[in-house]
């Protein structure tokens, strides 16, 4: 019998100092919690290695947060762990992401080392003043370097990501970042809408008026140039804010997109195993707490019943481009997806939002844009 594979995550929930549209969970570093958490960290792989027995890991995932302000010894620690206490299998995709004013050569060199085969670096924008109006703590030619540097270290897998809809971006300033981007050569491209979440610094700004967001009009050219300028530039686009070269595809995301199970590790790190899904706790002393008295941290599980986990492979599976397989639908839930949500995916087909190709119902071109209008008729 095949064995259980799933991917892991790993939240390191440190930054030098927060972005003003940053809603993810992340602490100021300083040395002090981050040795709390890596103490914790330590402590919730060993609870879960022996709890996951012969379950195989195919891909890893060190987010954050920014995981290189731990310093190259400390990741090189964390990924001995991962290794020494998961079975992770030969060729699974490891990747880390790294902000370019806390990675290194060198540091870069030792994550090779020690298996990390795919980087993931922060660039967002090739405009200093966009990333300075961000809270980045870097400059684009400060990103590019980074590249150049993981090149050097032997890094053939370099994922680049970007934001667009940025208040005070325009079209002609997103396609200049677009060319740099490209100039450098990435493997793989993720560019996402800024979204503004109320209770974060620019949340704040924008309903006090002193900025203006984006118009939507504006932002939805920014995204389909992206498809076009990426398209013309032998990159695929293969999920709705993802692109790749042939075979670079993000192994680890897919498996999100797929629902496909995944454990989380860190605070606020999601999990979907044995169809039930949880979080840890997201605050750091809790996560620690918890650890330290050798009890997961595991907050809000819920069992999925199967009409939850139905309408999850259609919105999850809707956004790659290729669509969701109506033979794997029947194949996993012992029912078509087109008479489970028969009038539904007849409504977005009359739209033109959805379409039916062979055995694949995948979005239109004219669905991309507004994808969430879409999958809210499956929720
Ligand atoms: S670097 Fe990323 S995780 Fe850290 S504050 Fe900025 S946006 Fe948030």
């Amino acid at each position: 019998m095949r064995k259980t594979e799933i991917g892991l995550y790993v939240h390191v929930p440190f930054c030098l100092a927060k972005c003003v549209y940053c809603d993810f969970v992340s602490y100021p570093y300083e040395e002090r919690s981050a040795e709390r958490y890596l103490r914790a960290l330590d402590a919730e792989i060993d609870l879960w290695s022996g709890k996951l027995g012969e379950t195989a890991v195919k891909s890893i995932y060190v987010g954050g947060g920014t995981p290189t302000c731990l310093g190259g010894r400390a990741l090189s620690r964390l990924l001995r762990a991962l290794r020494n206490r998961f079975s992770v299998l030969p060729g699974a995709e490891v990747t880390v992401e790294i902000n370019p004013e806390t990675a290194a050569a060198e540091m870069l060199e030792a994550l090779l080392h020690e298996g990390v085969n795919r980087l993931s670096v922060g660039m967002q924008t090739a405009d200093d003043a966009l990333l300075r109006f961000l809270g980045r703590r870097h400059t684009a030619e400060e990103a590019a370097a980074m590249v150049i540097t993981a090149r050097r270290a032997g890094f053939d897998n370099v994922n680049l990501d970007l934001i667009f809809g940025i208040p005070g971006q325009d079209l002609p300033c997103w396609e200049r970042t677009l060319g740099e981007a490209v100039a450098l050569e990435p493997e793989h491209l993720s560019a996402y809408g800024l979204e503004i979440h109320h209770e974060t610094p620019l949340g704040a700004a924008v309903a006090g008026g002193s900025v203006v967001p984006c118009r939507e009009e504006e932002e939805r050219a920014m995204y389909l140039r992206v498809i076009d300028f990426l398209s013309a530039h032998g990159y695929a686009h293969y999920e709705i804010s993802n692109f790749a070269r042939p075979g670079k595809e993000s192994r680890h995301n897919r498996l999100y997109w797929e629902g496909e199970p995944y454990l989380g590790l860190g605070p606020a790190a999601h999990s979907y195993l044995d169809g039930c899904r949880w979080s840890n706790a997201a605050d750091l002393s809790v996560y620690c707490e918890n650890l330290d008295g050798h009890r997961l941290p595991v907050t809000g599980e819920v069992a999925l019943n199967e009409e939850d986990e139905m309408a999850e492979a259609m919105f999850m599976g809707l956004r790659l481009i290729e669509g969701i397989s109506c033979a794997r639908f029947a194949a996993r839930f012992g029912r078509k997806a087109e008479k489970v949500f028969a009038g539904k995916i007849e409504d977005l087909i009359a739209q033109d939002l959805l379409q039916r190709e062979g055995d694949r119902l995948r979005l239109t071109a004219k669905a991309l844009p507004v994808a969430n209008v879409v999958f809210r008729n499956f929720v």
